[in-house]
């Protein structure tokens, strides 16, 4: 399919409102992405014609609910280039599928052992890891940054050793869009045995990463910020570590068979699927999926490269205007700040022109306090946006400092 951003836009039913009397411009995709209506209608029609519980009805419903989410497992699969369909596991989301790695790990180390962290994580690829470290006392290191928002690789490889057994980082920063050398990183995980987890949550909209040639033993997204629904994302595992780790819920679903005695757990995916998922998030997820592959992730990353650019040049040419990682090696946010302003000003306002972007530290408080500022402002765009909306955005900002100044 050809790039054709106003067809595009005629997808998303929200990118046609307004707020507060200005047609909206929605910069905030790094929170979460808007749905097409492709995905929309998936959703409506799954709660219209063949809503049921999934795996265990002998009736037609349940039959085809349980066809359409396994369709969208498979999917999902082939997107990521997974070998095994077993290897994924539905989620609520990237926190859930970190939680339940971290939760598993408790058996699996011992005190004295080393897990490594990036200094550029969101919140919740650090706190589950903190209190795994409480409950086995593993000794957590983080892998510092640099003033360009970019992690120091020499340094990882220092703290690398074989006490490490475990690595996580995210693909891309939700904070700065910084894109991490995951590639380099696995490689030189697995030279000391150590397994590695990618967090994807920022990365699946931009990019799209085929998992069997990073050679990656967890990988977790949302599907939210893909153009699914919220409530969903997906966690692959490695089998070889999905049949060493232990069930992370029990209930329904995820047995071979109970008794008081004793639980036999099923094979995977179940293993890790207690209880009644999110059926019409996971086939919507599979939507959204086939959605964004229909336009093809090749002109997505072109068309977001040429807005990040352009927004990056017009934003620096206001004066007293700092971007954090103005770097190359980003994608699709932009986090700034205006000296002597606070961000929240400058967001509040801007929503007062119908401008939606975040302020604050975006669930990344290590980032701000290494920049030594209460968080930013920060642009994210999608490759729904335009560069007419560039120039909404840079107006506003313009706007609102000579209001603040
Ligand atoms: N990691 C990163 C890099 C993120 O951007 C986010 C969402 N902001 C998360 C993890 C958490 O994702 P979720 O809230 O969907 O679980």
């Amino acid at each position: 399919m050809a790039f054709d951003i106003k067809k595009i836009r005629a997808d998303f039913p929200i990118l046609s409102r307004e707020v507060n009397g200005y047609p909206l411009v929605y910069l905030d995709n790094a929170a979460t992405s808007q749905k097409p209506k492709q995905v929309i209608d998936c959703i409506v029609d799954y709660y219209s014609n063949y809503n049921a519980n999934i795996h265990r009805g002998v009736h037609s419903l349940s039959q085809e609910a349980t066809d359409a989410y396994e369709q969208a497992r498979k999917a999902i699969q082939e997107h990521f280039n997974i070998e095994k369909t077993h290897e994924v596991i539905f989620t609520s989301g990237t926190t859930h599928g970190i939680n339940l790695v971290a939760n598993g790990f408790s058996s699996l180390l011992e005190k004295g052992d080393e897990i490594i962290v990036s200094a550029l994580e969101h919140h919740s690829n650090i706190v589950p890891w903190q209190m795994l470290c409480e409950r086995t006392g593993a000794i957590l290191k983080v892998i510092p940054m640099n003033q360009d928002g970019m992690l120091v690789f020499s340094e990882y490889e220092k703290l690398l050793s074989d006490k490490t057994r475990l690595v996580f980082v995210n693909h891309i920063s939700n904070a700065l869009g910084t894109i991490n050398p995951i590639k380099s990183i696995i490689k030189k995980a697995h030279q000391v045995g150590a397994a590695v987890l990618i967090d994807g949550a920022q990365a699946c909209s931009h990019i799209k990463p085929d998992l069997q040639s990073l050679d990656v033993d967890f990988y977790v997204t949302s599907a939210h910020k893909m153009c699914g629904p919220t409530g969903v994302g997906i966690l692959y595992g490695k089998e070889e570590w999905l049949t060493k780790l232990p069930p992370y819920q029990g209930g329904g679903e995820m047995i071979a068979e109970v008794t008081f005695e004793k639980t036999t757990y099923a094979d995977l995916p179940h293993k890790f699927e207690a209880g009644t998922p999110n059926i019409a998030g996971g086939i919507a997820f599979g939507a959204a999926i086939n959605y964004l592959n229909a336009i093809g992730f090749d002109a997505i990353a072109t068309y977001e490269e040429n807005i990040l650019e352009y927004a990056t040049k017009e934003l620096l040419a206001i004066d007293g205007l700092k971007i954090y990682a103005d770097i190359k090696e980003k994608t699709s946010v932009i986090s700034f700040n205006i000296e002597g302003i606070h961000p929240y000003d400058i967001g509040t306002i801007l929503d007062k022109m119908g401008i939606a972007v975040r302020t604050g530290h975006h669930c990344a408080q290590p980032i701000m306090d290494y920049f030594k500022i209460p968080g930013t402002v920060r642009a994210s765009f999608a490759f729904y946006n335009t560069l007419e909306e560039v120039n909404r955005l840079v107006e506003g900002v313009k706007k609102a400092k000579m209001m603040l100044s």
